[in-house]
């Protein structure tokens, strides 16, 4: 069993208990891992708090703080190919998206280094004489970040990034489901040399250290990815303190397809949005919304490709859809296919669990066409695709904003106008147009309704990490006139 630790006031613990991480490829045992509960997590909290007020972090210049992300960048790139094995191992995803994906998360953090030193204040043009006033922007304060297990280097970046950026201090806790290349990063957030408690790393399970890191006084801001319904517990927990949250949850994302698309295109975006990361993707495109017309045309089409999908073992390069993080998952899926079935769709392809070990799940399609399936409405979060056809442009916008959710959405069309008609008229927080799947650092990212709120990627997320200071600064030297007028 290989022995993770974590990351707490610059030193490598034990933790307060451990816990077995399995290899989803094989349901075997693999990982031995650190547990922190409400100790480990006040000790981290506090270590951050004293790092944001106290220690050389506080002291250093914005442009110094670029530079340590700069380095941290470096290191990722360096270390990628280490990490995405890791990750691969620890989480089942396939080792040619974890390879990619972590190279580009270096990039993430590059990004918010050439930020650090660009957060400006602001000089006010005040209505009152003999008055100076500013606007300063300071780090919001000690940050608590939860992220879910699937891309926990890449969700992490996006908080850590832009929280590093503006200054913050932060603890950092990884899923209890593959947590490990995430413990492994923070042996990166020492090499670059961040003061101690900048950055703390620790793993454990939502109810005891999700839950005790939330609601802990010294925490000013909750970044959370994962369910809506752990948001709630999120929400709630912070509300003791009033911290303010950003919330990255799941969808129920529309992929539009018009009759004048070009469906081989649209087919290849559509196996990228439903099946890549064996669809265990906030993003994913699970519900196809398709022109009645060219229906038949394009499920035979997605059935091909579906069905010549590459179902193998992470680590092998050739591989294109691996095992799902975790068995509970493997179930989930399993039976909320069957109960869909049961309520009418039609099995197109997939839909059973294979033999043998490890927590495998086929590409699955399900023609929901005038049914009332529990698929159109809940999440998977794996490859699992509902189907559903429309006759006009008004009855696609209304299936498309038919759910709760608002995180993603795709319009494959060769006109131009419409796509403009539905740009605007689809509710959701991204609206691919003849693209899916795309996303970069300088794009913001996230979601309407039930997918939360707050935004993660470019500048504006650099600035949700600060608060604003208001410096008022009286010029004259004669006294203060009448004390009972407020001026
Ligand atoms: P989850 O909500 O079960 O867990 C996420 C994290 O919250 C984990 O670290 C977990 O330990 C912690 N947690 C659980 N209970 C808690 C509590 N009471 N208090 C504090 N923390 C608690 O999510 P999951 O099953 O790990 O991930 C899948 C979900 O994440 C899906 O809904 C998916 O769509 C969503 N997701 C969203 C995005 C996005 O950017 N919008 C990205 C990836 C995943």
């Amino acid at each position: 069993m290989q022995r993770f630790q974590y990351y707490i006031d610059g030193q490598f613990l034990d933790g307060e208990a451990r816990f077995p991480s399995v290899d989803p490829a094989s349901g075997k045992e693999w990982a031995d891992l650190p547990e922190a509960r409400e100790g480990d997590v006040d000790r981290a909290v506090n270590a951050a708090e004293q790092a944001l007020y106290d220690g050389a972090w506080s002291k250093m210049t914005a442009t110094q703080r670029g530079k340590l992300i700069y380095r941290l960048a470096d290191l990722v790139a360096a270390n990628a190919q280490k990490l995405a094995e890791l990750e691969t191992r620890d989480t089942g995803k396939i080792i040619r998206e974890t390879s990619a994906q972590i190279a580009y998360v270096a990039d993430y953090y590059r990004y918010y280094a050439g930020i650090a030193d660009k957060i400006e204040g602001s000089y006010l043009p005040i209505d009152k004489p003999d008055m100076d006033v500013w606007l300063r922007r300071e780090p919001i304060g000690v940050v608590a970040m939860v992220v879910p297990w699937n891309s926990q280097l890449f969700l992490s970046a996006v908080k850590i990034g832009p929280a590093l950026a503006a200054g913050c201090t932060m603890v950092v806790k990884a899923s209890e489901d593959g947590p490990a290349p995430l413990l492994e990063f923070a042996r990166l957030i020492h090499e670059a040399g961040f003061p101690a408690g900048v950055v703390n790393i620790i793993t454990g399970f939502g109810a005891s250290c999700g839950a005790a890191l939330s609601r802990h006084p010294k925490v000013a801001h909750v970044a959370f990815t994962g369910g809506p319904e752990t948001a709630r517990h999120i929400v709630r927990n912070s509300a003791e303190n009033l911290a303010s949250t950003s919330l990255e949850l799941g969808g129920k994302s529309p992929f539009i397809v018009f009759a004048d698309a070009d469906l081989g295109s649209a087919a290849n975006a559509q196996v990228a949005g439903i099946f890549a990361a064996t669809g265990q993707s906030c993003v994913a495109g699970s519900r196809l919304i398709v022109e009645r017309r060219v229906k038949e045309e394009f499920l035979t089409l997605l059935k091909g490709k579906a069905e010549a999908i590459v179902i193998g073992a992470p680590l092998d390069m050739a591989t294109e859809v691996g095992p799902l993080a975790t068995r509970r998952q493997q179930e989930h899926i399993a039976a909320l296919v069957d109960k869909s079935v049961q309520s009418g769709a039609r099995l197109v392809t997939g839909g059973h669990r294979p033999g043998g070990e490890g927590y495998y799940f086929p590409p699955t399609i399900l023609d929901c066409d005038g049914v009332n399936s529990p698929s159109l409405v809940n999440e998977f979060f794996g490859p699992v695709l509902s189907v559903v056809s429309f006759e006009t442009e008004a009855e696609a916008l209304a299936l498309a904003n038919d759910t709760h959710y608002g995180l993603a959405s795709g319009v494959f069309t060769q006109n131009l106008t419409r796509a403009h008609r539905l740009m605007k008229g689809i509710r959701a927080g991204i609206v691919w147009v003849n693209t899916y799947r795309a996303v970069s650092p300088i794009a913001p990212f996230g979601g309407f309704g039930l997918s939360g709120h707050g935004r993660e990627g470019g500048m504006a997320a650099a600035l949700d990490y600060t608060r604003t200071k208001t410096i008022w600064l009286r010029t004259s030297d004669d006294p203060i006139p009448d004390p009972f007028v407020m001026r």
